[in-house]
Formats: C-alpha cells, structure tokens, sequence
C-alpha cells in the first residue's frame, strides 16, 4: 500500500475549505488511488467549526482518508506536509487601504512560510488561494529560503476556467474543445485573459470569435475579470465550490501533468520570461510534468496583449514594493 501524501488546509473551516475538503478526502485531488491525511489549521475562534467538518468527514467514512489534524498552530499544520493548500487570508473590509490588507496578510502568511520552511516534506507543494494570492505567496515563499522558489504557486486558474466557458459559450462549442488558453498576471481586477494562442476545435480562436477584438476588449475580458463580484452579487455570497474545484485542478494538473498539445495558467515564480520581473510570482501559460512545471516559451505576444500583459505585471510590482517596504519580504 502507498504511504499517505499529508495535505494542509489553511482556513480549513472556512466556505472554500468545506467546498475542498471533501473532494481532497475522496481522491480528487491527488488520484483514487492516492491515500490522504488531512491537516486542517484554523484560527483559534474557528477550532470549533473546523472539527465540525471533520466530523462530517469522519461521516463519509472515505476509504482513503487516513486522519485528519486539526490545530491552530502552523508549525504543528505544516509538519511533514506534502502538498498545502493557503486559503484563509485576511479579506479586505470596507476602507481597509491596501497597505492595511497586505499588512494583516503578512502576519498571517510570514509565519506560515516559516513553517513550511521549518517543518514541512523535501517535497512540498504550496498552492495560495487567500487573497491576495500573489503577493501572499510571495510573502510565504520569502519567508522559506531552504524551500526551493518554484514550490510557492498562486491560484490563477479559476480565471482560466471562467475563461474557458466563457470562450465554449461565444463559439457555440464545449471547453474540451479549447486549447491553449493562458491567463497572465495577477489574479486581480487587472488579470489578461489571452485568447491569441488558443484554438477553439483546431481553428485559432481569434477567427472562431469572428476576430471581433470589440467583444474581446469589451466583454469577454472584463467578463472574467470581474467575475467573482458577479457571483456575489447573483449568490450572495462568494463563489466557493468553483474555487475549490480551481485549486483541485491546479494541485491535480502539477502532480499529473497537461495533455499533450495543451497548456494551462498558474501563479508562478517568474524566470524573466516574457519581460515580467524575475521573482515576482505572475500568471504564465506552462506545462507540467513528473510533478514540475514549465513556462511555454517563444510565443509572439501582440501589442493589445502586451500592453496589458504589462499592467498586470505593474501592479504586481507595486504590491512587491509595498511589502518590501512593510519589511514583510
Ligand atoms: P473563503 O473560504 O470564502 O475564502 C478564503 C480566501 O480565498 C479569501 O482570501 C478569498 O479572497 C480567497 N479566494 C480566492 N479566490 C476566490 C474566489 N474565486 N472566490 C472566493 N474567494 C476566493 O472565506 P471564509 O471567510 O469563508 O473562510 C476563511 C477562513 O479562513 C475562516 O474560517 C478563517 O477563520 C480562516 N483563516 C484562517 C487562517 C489560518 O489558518 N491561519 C488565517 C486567516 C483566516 P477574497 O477575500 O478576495 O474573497
């Protein structure tokens, strides 16, 4: 039998965690062939809530569920972990400044970064998914010089698959039928979601939309952008389930690979590729493989691409400068 891979979710108790946990325990995540351990860390006031789910975990009775740890201290959480999950974050309230935001987040991702640093496996993974997730897994990854960089990813592929639907609903076709889309960027208001590269049923996507660069510019790409605030104000609340679903594909698509002839988008370390700042952790289009990652290389990159390549990338630049100068990095 396999030795169970130990899985740390942050923020365990929260609405994205009982949307994830589940599908983690019932091998979503890793494979059905895969046994888990959980490990579910929690602020202290949400102790209670958390064991809560891991008592409906328990009720699941998952045949490759193999324990579940909760606690709300992250050198206990990150202990041997293989893959971590960082979805608590502290969220922006109402006249919360940017440097506010950053800051709270630093208390929380500063310490966890040090953990993983301290405690987890040779072998660690970390996916960020609490907001901002570039620039908190910039902050964790700082604060993890023995973790080699590669390892702290930030979730942009929710972006992605938004994308992907939104592209499948435009050319009357279905998202297995798209290729090579990329999301670049932050994962924020200024995200790109490029259609340049991507072919829709072997056809290039440009001519699939009729190269209407109106609707590109207009309606698909704020569409994505915006597309969280929409569900809040259709829902009531934050999308969750889909996030959840995100990071199941990110973590599944870094372990298992991409198909042949495809691609998908993650938060990433940048090498300098494409003119992005080297170490600032920006969305690219890559392969994975063996449990590595890849930037796809040598893609021409057009001018209406470009320009807003570089926008997002600006911004990431400036939430690097203000954590620098928070001493957080
Ligand atoms: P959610 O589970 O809904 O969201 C968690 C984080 O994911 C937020 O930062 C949120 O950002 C982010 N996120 C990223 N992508 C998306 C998306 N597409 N849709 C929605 N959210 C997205 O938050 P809850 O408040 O329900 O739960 C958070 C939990 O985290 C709480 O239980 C809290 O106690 C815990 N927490 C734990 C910490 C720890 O373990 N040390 C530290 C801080 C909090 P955004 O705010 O932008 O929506």
């Amino acid at each position: 039998t396999r030795t169970p891979v130990n899985v740390t979710v942050t923020g365990a108790a929260g609405q994205i965690g009982y949307a994830l946990l589940f599908r983690i325990a019932s091998g979503q995540l890793l494979g059905a062939d895969v046994p888990v351990k959980l490990r579910l860390l929690e602020i202290t006031p949400a102790l209670k809530a958390a064991e809560g789910t891991a008592m409906e975990l328990d009720d699941c009775a998952f045949p490759l569920l193999q324990g579940i740890d909760i606690t709300d201290d992250p050198n206990v959480a990150f202990d041997g972990t293989n893959v971590g999950l960082l979805v608590g974050a502290r969220p922006r309230t109402k006249g919360m400044e940017r440097g506010d935001l950053l800051e709270a987040n630093g208390g929380i991702f500063k310490p966890q970064g040090k953990a993983i640093n301290d405690h987890a496996a040779d072998d660690v993974k970390i996916l960020v998914v609490g907001n901002p997730a570039n620039t908190n897994a910039l902050i964790a990854q700082a604060a993890a010089p023995d973790v080699p960089a590669e390892r702290f990813t930030a979730m942009t592929r929710l972006d992605h698959n938004r994308a992907l639907t939104q592209l499948a609903k435009k050319t009357g076709s279905t998202v297995a039928d798209i290729q090579r889309l990329t999301i670049w960027g932050n994962h924020s208001a200024t995200q790109y979601p490029d259609i340049f590269q991507a072919s829709v049923a072997g056809k290039p996507a440009i001519e699939a939309i009729g190269n209407d660069e109106k609707w590109l510019a207009e309606d698909f790409i704020p569409t994505v952008a915006k597309r969280g605030a929409a569900i809040i104000e259709a829902r009531g609340a934050s999308s969750a389930a889909s996030a959840a679903n995100a990071a199941i594909d990110h973590v599944h698509t870094w372990v298992n690979g991409t198909a042949e002839g495809d691609w998908t988008s993650m938060g990433i370390p940048s090498d300098g590729s494409y003119g992005v700042p080297e170490g600032l952790i920006s969305s690219f289009p890559v392969t994975t493989k063996d449990g590595k990652y890849e930037i796809v290389q040598g893609l021409e990159i057009n001018e209406f691409s470009r320009a807003r390549i570089d926008a997002s990338v600006k911004e990431l630049t400036e939430e690097r400068e203000a954590v620098r100068g928070l001493g957080l990095i």
